[in-house]
């Protein structure tokens, strides 16, 4: 008895960090610390979390896969959701050109559109099967102010 409710514990801790980590992915903010500011522009994401140093790419040249990945998983399924809904509203005469032609650009734009998700998604998801070791952590660099008045940006 007393091993299930450690067990359970267990359970509840790591679900509730999944759900943080899971949650600061889609506010853009830093899946580890939840810092704001990991992303520069719209589909850039640091090369570092500007609180806690963590390396948003982990170090690694292929750590982008899983979140390319996750991008197109989410893509298809906004499409198929679409597709089903315009089916079900235009029943029994559906658009099947509008579907067609109309169903690339929206996959093109939805895909640019969450990859900086994606990513800290796809880092969020990695952090829970590889934990983040002294050696993820670069030092902290905070954010650029950007360009100073007068300076072209
Ligand atoms: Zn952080």
């Amino acid at each position: 008895m007393r091993k299930s409710g450690a067990a359970a514990g267990f359970v509840r801790k790591h679900t509730g960090v999944a759900l943080a980590r899971l949650w600061r992915s889609l506010a853009l903010r830093c899946p580890h610390c939840g810092a704001p500011g990991v992303t520069r522009r719209w589909v850039e994401v640091r090369a570092s979390c500007p609180r806690c140093g963590l390396r948003l790419d982990r170090g690694e040249p292929d750590h982008w896969l899983g979140a390319v990945l996750f991008n197109l998983i989410a893509a298809e399924l906004l499409f198929g959701a679409g597709v089903l809904a315009v089916l079900m509203l235009t029943w029994p005469n559906p658009p099947w050109d509008g579907l067609l032609w109309g169903g690339i650009p929206v996959l093109v734009a939805f895909a640019i559109l969450t990859y900086p998700v994606t990513k800290l998604l796809w880092l969020g998801f990695d952090l829970m099967f590889r934990p983040p070791t002294p050696g993820d952590f670069a030092p902290p660099v905070p954010p650029s102010p950007g360009p100073a008045p007068g300076e072209p940006g």
